[in-house]
């Protein structure tokens, strides 16, 4: 992707920091009334009046977290962004302002990093949050990128990880699975591509969970949606890792236990039919694979005939005492012990 020799190249160099960071950031504009000062000082300047704050950071590099063989840098720029906006979510808050910096080896030229930016332009501006700094240097080797993203909400709003109680009921919203399988099809069409790099595969078939993968969406919406549905949720996290180190987190933050029914896990057709492709197990991929970017909270029982048949909501377990455990009821009707086999960056 780097070496597209039909294009002009600009080295870094030509530019020097300060040129460059003129001219990544130079056509973002500020939406957000909290931004006060945004680029182009020491630091930037946000108020929030009456709201509390919530801040995240995520950290990705290459090689670890991306590939940039499949990865368009205008995707890895959006997505960037949706891995963080994600953990604002999580909150239950709205996201309002992030940070955005980047380190990269000489190899990258000028061109490369407009593309990157172009996809966090595109994210902040459907998410509406303001670009308000970060930090530009080289690194000897490879691409860091490092996204703050803050947000704000009402102190009751705030959701934890820590409020489930037991018999609340576990909700996900959309479904699981998808962004794994995308990268099991980007993984092997890398392999055929390295054999044969004059093979165009059709990859219509699987559109949906590429997206998943190169292109996700952080659940803005779901803040709005248990809103008008008069639903406080009452522990709240993202799926990042995979189902099953998300109920775990939930489970230990809250000291409650968990029933998962295997049954009820949302699953789109393409995952289930990449799965069989693959000779892999559906509810193995919900459970394990991760970066599918939903959102997975509880709700009072009471609650039930208010997100019941909803299409953005699936209710897939209830939460139990702590001594019980977290426990996958499977298809079959046997219960399986839920260990934390989300993915783990250093295995
Ligand atoms: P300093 O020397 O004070 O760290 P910089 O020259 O690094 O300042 O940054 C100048 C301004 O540009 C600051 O507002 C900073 O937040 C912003 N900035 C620097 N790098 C980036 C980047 N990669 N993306 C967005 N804003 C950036
Ligand atoms: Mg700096």
């Amino acid at each position: 992707m780097l070496e597209d020799k039909n294009q002009e190249k600009t080295s870094l160099e030509e530019l020097g920091e300060f040129g460059l960071i003129q001219h990544l950031t130079q056509n973002f504009e500020i939406q957000q009334s909290s931004t006060v000062k945004g680029i182009g000082d020491d630091a930037a300047v946000l108020y929030f009046s009456d709201k509390k704050v919530v801040v995240s950071t995520d950290m990705l590099v290459e090689g670890v977290h991306f590939d940039l063989s499949y990865m368009p840098l205008k995707h890895l720029g959006y997505k960037s962004v949706m891995v963080n906006l994600s953990d604002i979510y999580a909150m239950n808050a709205v996201a309002t302002q992030i940070t955005v910096s980047i380190a990269v080896s000489n190899r990258f030229p000028l061109e490369a990093l407009e593309e990157f930016y172009a996809g966090v332009a595109l994210a902040a501006k459907i998410y509406k949050v303001d670009l308000i700094g970060g930090d530009t240097t080289s690194s000897t080797k490879g691409m860091i990128i490092s996204v703050t993203a803050i947000g704000e909400a009402n102190e009751a709003d705030i959701t934890y990880r820590s409020g489930a109680k037991p018999n609340d009921l576990l909700v996900v919203s959309g479904d699981l699975g998808g962004a794994y399988c995308g990268l099991q099809v980007l993984e092997r069409e890398k392999e055929v591509f390295k054999v044969n790099p004059n093979n165009q595969p059709d990859l219509s078939p699987y559109t949906y969970i590429i997206e998943r993968q190169l292109k996700p969406e952080s659940r803005k919406d779901v803040k709005g949606l248990l809103a008008k549905l008069e639903i406080q949720p009452t522990a709240m996290i993202d799926i990042s890792d995979g189902l099953s180190s998300e109920i775990l987190h939930i489970c230990k933050a809250s000291e409650v236990g968990c029933n998962l029914y295997e049954d009820k896990i949302p699953l789109d057709p393409t995952v289930i039919s990449a799965c069989e492709e693959f000779k892999i197990d559906s509810t193995l991929v919900a459970l394990s694979g991760g970066e599918d970017y939903e959102l997975l909270f509880t709700i009072d029982q009471k609650d039930f005939p208010k997100i019941k048949g909803n299409p953005h909501f699936s209710v897939i377990g209830h939460m139990t005492d702590h001594k019980e455990g977290a426990h996958l009821i499977s298809r079959a009707n046997t219960k399986i012990p839920i260990t934390a086999q989300g993915w783990n960056s250093f295995t």
